[in-house]
Order: structure tokens, then C-alpha cells, then sequence
């Protein structure tokens, strides 16, 4: 019997790869990590958009590896803030900055907003790219509104700023099952799905 080939599953977020197990589980591919490929190299975010971003990881680490590779680039947009951080998310408090510090700095920037103008949304951009360079992007979205505190400790990043008003949550209150219902990313993943799946049977 012949090995499946091999899916990259190209991140370096540990937050980012925990949600991405269960959300292609099934698929013709043997998942690997950037570890399992021995990559070390950090794709450097030089684009202005979640697109040019996903684009340029997926690419760079699919001709690293040799495999198919799926890189994300996702971010919160607040309305009230003109939809910042947007593709600065994960920089937007300072490079070094941790996920509490985030949160703080974004609840700053929101102190006098009410309550009615704090709506948000988490936007996930996979690219999925093959070796041969061919690359195909899909997007989900997840709207929210940005609380006024920190609550919930599962998850990652902003997820414990983020109310989801259907279900009086905090998506840091979400199991890691209940977030892959639900999420911007277990959306994009959704339509990542066919594509993935297209990619393997033509191998
Ligand atoms: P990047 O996609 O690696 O550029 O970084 C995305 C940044 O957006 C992360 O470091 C988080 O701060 C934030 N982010 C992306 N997805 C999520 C999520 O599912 N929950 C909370 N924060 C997220």
C-alpha cells in the first residue's frame, strides 16, 4: 500500500495548529507540522493584506517542504476602530507583546466605546499551495462584539475579549470542539475541505 501524501500544516501558532488537527482529520493527507518537516524558518508577514499573506506563507513553505501546505492568516477587525488590527493583529500591541498584553491594549483603545458600537469579527484566510506553485485561497468569518474585560481560558489571542452574543460566550469560554463549530477558521476550513481533498486524488 502507498503512503498518503502529505499535507504541511504550515504554522507556527500552537493555538493556531490544535484547531487545524481536528478541522482536516479524515482528509487523504498525513498531517504534518512544521517540526515534523524540520522547518525552522519563520515566514516573514510583509503583505498589507490577510490574502498576500496567506499566499506568501503557503508558497514559501509548500517549496520548502515539497508538500501541499496550508498557512492562515487571520486577525480580529473592530468596526470602531476602522477594522484595525486587522492583518496587524499579531503585532499590534509590539512584536514581543503577549496575548494578555494584546487583550489589554485593545480594551484601552475601546474604553470609551459603548457597548452598541463594539461590534468585531474574526476573519480567517487559509492558502493552500502546492510545490508546483498553484495556489487557491478561502475565507471564513466569525462576528462577535469586544467585551470590556478578559474571561474564559481556553483558546488563544483575542478570544477572550470576543462576546458571541448567540451564545452568551466568550469564545475563551468555548471548548476546542464547540470553537470548531463555530469559528472563522473552522469555516474557512469547511471550504478548505474540497479543495484539499481535489489536490490529493491528483497526486
Ligand atoms: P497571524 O495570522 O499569525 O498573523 O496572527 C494572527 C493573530 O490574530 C494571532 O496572533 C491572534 O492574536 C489573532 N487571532 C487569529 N486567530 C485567532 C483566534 O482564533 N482567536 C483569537 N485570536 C486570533
Amino acid at each position: 500500500m502507498t503512503e498518503p501524501a502529505k499535507l504541511l500544516v504550515a504554522t507556527n501558532n500552537p493555538g493556531k495548529l490544535r484547531e487545524y488537527i481536528p478541522l482536516l482529520a479524515g482528509l487523504p493527507f498525513k498531517l504534518v507540522t512544521l517540526a515534523d518537516a524540520g522547518i525552522t524558518d519563520d515566514v516573514e508577514e510583509t503583505g498589507t493584506s490577510m490574502e498576500q499573506n496567506a499566499i506568501h506563507k503557503a508558497t514559501v513553505y509548500s517549496s520548502l517542504s515539497g508538500f501541499i501546505a496550508l498557512a492562515d492568516d487571520s486577525g480580529l477587525e473592530v468596526d470602531a476602530l476602522g477594522g484595525e488590527p486587522g492583518p496587524l493583529s499579531r503585532r499590534y500591541a509590539g512584536d514581543n507583546a503577549s496575548d494578555k498584553e494584546r487583550n489589554e491594549y485593545l480594551l484601552s483603545k475601546l474604553r470609551d466605546v459603548p457597548w452598541e458600537r463594539r461590534g468585531a469579527r474574526f476573519r480567517c484566510i487559509i492558502a493552500i499551495a502546492t510545490p508546483e506553485a498553484q495556489v487557491e485561497t478561502v475565507e471564513g468569518v466569525c462576528e462577535g462584539v469586544i467585551a470590556f474585560d478578559c474571561r474564559g481560558g481556553s483558546g488563544f489571542g483575542y478570544d477572550p475579549i470576543f462576546y458571541l452574543p448567540e451564545l452568551d460566550k466568550r469564545m475563551a469560554e468555548l471548548t476546542l470542539d464547540e470553537k470548531n463549530e463555530i469559528s472563522h477558521r473552522a469555516r474557512a476550513a469547511q471550504k478548505a475541505r474540497p479543495i484539499i481533498e481535489k489536490l490529493g486524488y491528483n497526486r
